[in-house]
């Protein structure tokens, strides 16, 4: 690191530490030349998540998006807002380790696997994972399928609800 002194390029590290709470690094620097002292911070690069619509159009991934997505999805469930974002960053965090570009149905399909397995997890049974949920009377009819998307997602929602709420309400 050039000395912001007098512009030699060496220099020693003398100290390192932790800093913005494990975010940087924070690092005091010697000059080899004229021994004054400066420090760098060293953090790690932002990693920006794409999204790749059906029609192959990319978008910055949006959180905002990703919530309204989950909470459309967890419509007449009881189901807290921590707990909506706790599914969002889980889902956040899955497409970001899978980045840096996903497709609009990737994270649809990453949503359906969460749900299922908050579904399991609350059951305890694995039987009924493989069940379609039971309309009561009180929820609205299913929307009918816009294609082939018929099949029923792991969770028992029809797959095109929550991709198609994901993908910013766009079916083909
Ligand atoms: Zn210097």
């Amino acid at each position: 690191m050039r000395c912001p002194w007098c512009g030699h390029p060496n220099d020693k590290v003398i100290d390192s530490r932790s800093a913005e709470g494990g975010a940087a690094i924070r690092r005091r620097r010697q000059c080899l030349k004229c021994s004054k002292r400066f420090t760098t911070f060293e953090r790690v690069e932002p990693i920006g998540l794409i999204v790749v619509k059906r029609e192959g159009a990319k978008e910055p991934f949006e959180r905002a998006k990703l919530i309204s997505g989950v909470r459309k999805a967890m419509k007449n469930r009881p189901v807290t807002e921590e707990q909506l974002t706790q599914l969002a960053d889980r889902v956040e965090e899955k497409l970001r380790r899978k980045g840096p570009a996903v497709t609009s149905q990737e994270v649809g399909l990453e949503v359906l696997e969460l749900l299922r397995r908050l579904s399991c997890f609350r059951s305890g049974k694995r039987r009924s994972c493989s069940r379609a949920r039971r309309r009561g009377p009180g929820d609205p009819a299913p929307r009918p399928p816009a294609d082939g998307a018929t099949r029923g997602g792991p969770s028992g929602l029809p797959l095109h609800v929550v991709v198609g709420s994901v993908d910013a309400g766009r079916r083909h």
